[in-house]
C-alpha cells in the first residue's frame, strides 16, 4: 500500500503507544526497532566481561563515538573495537543476551537484528556457520527470556567479492530454515563499492522467499538509493537519508510503499546530515514515504530508542499517534511471520 498512514480497521487495540503524552510514557510505551546492529550494541559491563581488562574510561574512549565525528570513515574506527572483541561463541553470546537486556529495558516488543558473519570469523575461532548458529540459539533463547520478539538479519559488505557475498546468502537461506534469520542486508562504503557485483547474492534470497534490507542514501546520495532499488529489488533501505535530495525517487519511494529504516542521531553523528533539526525524517513523512525508527548503534551512538522518540518530539512536534504510526510502519514492513506480526500488531 503506497500512503504512509495505515486504515484504522487494521489498526490494533490494546496498551499501544497511542494516547501517551509525556517522556515517561514514550519510555514504557512498546516499540519496534528494524535496525539494529548486534555488534555494536555491547554495553562496558557486557564488554568488561568478555575482556576484564576494559576499563569505564577505556570503553568511553574507544567503544562510544563523540556525538558528531568528522565523517563516516571517523565512526567507523569505533565499531573495529567491537570486532576484535566478538571474536568467540562465549563473546557472541554475551552480546545477544546484553542487546536482549537493553531491548527489554528500552520498551521494545519486536526486533530485528543484524551482524555480518564472516566478520566474526576473522580470528579462526569458529566458522561462519557456528557463528550464524550460536548467535540464533541464544536469540531464540532470549526470546523467551525477555519476551522480547526478534529475528536475525546477516549482512555483507560492499567491499566483500561476489563469493562472500553470495556465502552470506547461502547461510541465510540455511538458518532460515531452522530458526530466527529472516533476511539479507547489506553494509559499508555507499561511494566506492557499487552493489551490482552483489546482485547474484541478492537474486538467490529473493527467490528464496527471504527479506532484503540495503544501507544506502546514507554517505551515498540519492543515486545509491535508486541503484539498491534496481538492483536488489529490496523492499527496505536503511537509512536513505538523502532521497530528499531527489523529488522524483522520494516520488518513487511512497509510490512503492519502500519502507525507511531511520535512526536520526546516528545519522548526525556520521555527518550524513548537519543537525537533528535539518534530519529529513519528518519531511519524508509528510512527503508519503513509509519511515520507521531504529538507533543503528545502542553504544557506539550511545542512544535508546525512548530517547529517539522524545528527540523527535521535541524536534518536530511529533505525538504518541504519530510514533504509532511509525510503529505499523515498521510491522508492515518487518520480516516477521504473519504469527509474530499478529502478536505484536497487538501491543503497539
Ligand atoms: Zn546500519
Amino acid at each position: 500500500m503506497p500512503a504512509a498512514d495505515t486504515p484504522p480497521s487494521r489498526r490494533a487495540a490494546g496498551p499501544g503507544i497511542e494516547g501517551t503524552t509525556n517522556a515517561m510514557d514514550l519510555a514504557a510505551a512498546p516499540k519496534i526497532e528494524l535496525h539494529s546492529h548486534l555488534d555494536c550494541c555491547l554495553s562496558f559491563e557486557a564488554a568488561h566481561r568478555i575482556e576484564p581488562s576494559i576499563t569505564r574510561e577505556h570503553y568511553d574512549r574507544n567503544f562510544v563515538a563523540p556525538p558528531r565525528c568528522p565523517s563516516l570513515a571517523d565512526y567507523l574506527a569505533y565499531t573495529m573495537n567491537y570486532r576484535r572483541l566478538l571474536q568467540s561463541e562465549r563473546a557472541l553470546r554475551i552480546a545477544v543476551a546484553d542487546v536482549f537486556a537493553q531491548m527489554a529495558a528500552d520498551g521494545i516488543v519486536y526486533a530485528e537484528l543484524r551482524f555480518a558473519p564472516l566478520i566474526h570469523t576473522e580470528s579462526g575461532a569458529m566458522s561462519a556457520d557456528e557463528v550464524v548458529a550460536c548467535v540464533s540459539e541464544e536469540t531464540v533463547r532470549q526470546i523467551a527470556a525477555t519476551g522480547v520478539e526478534a529475528t536475525l538479519i546477516l549482512c555483507t559488505l560492499r567491499d566483500y567479492s561476489a563469493e562472500q557475498s553470495i556465502e552470506t546468502a547461502r547461510l541465510v537461506e540455511r538458518h532460515a530454515k531452522s530458526g530466527p534469520v529472516a533476511g539479507m542486508d547489506i553494509a559499508g562504503d555507499e561511494i566506492a563499492y557499487p552493489l551490482k557485483v552483489h546482485a547474484p547474492a541478492f537474486d538467490f534470497v529473493r527467490e528464496a522467499g527471504l527479506g532484503i534490507t540495503v544501507h544506502a542514501g546514507e554517505a551515498g546520495g540519492p543515486e545509491s538509493v535508486h541503484e539498491a532499488l534496481d538492483v536488489t529489488g529490496t523492499t527496505r533501505i536503511g537509512h536513505g537519508v538523502r532521497s530528499v535530495e531527489d523529488p522524483e525517487l522520494v516520488a518513487r519511494l511512497a509510490e512503492s510503499g519502500v519502507h525507511l529504516e531511520m535512526c536520526p542521531t546516528c545519522n548526525v553523528q556520521t555527518s550524513a546530515v548537519e543537525s537533528y533539526e535539518s534530519h529529513p525524517v519528518d519531511r519524508l513523512r509528510r512527503a508519503g514515504v513509509r519511515v520507521g525508527i531504529s538507533t543503528d548503534t545502542r553504544a557506539v551512538t550511545d542512544v535508546r530508542l525512548r530517547q529517539e522518540y522524545e528527540r523527535l518530539a521535541a524536534t518536530f512536534g511529533w505525538t504518541s499517534g504519530d510514533f504509532a504510526q511509525v510503529n505499523r510502519n515498521a510491522l508492515d514492513a518487518a520480516f516477521a511471520t504473519p504469527e509474530v506480526k499478529a502478536r505484536i500488531a497487538t501491543i503497539i
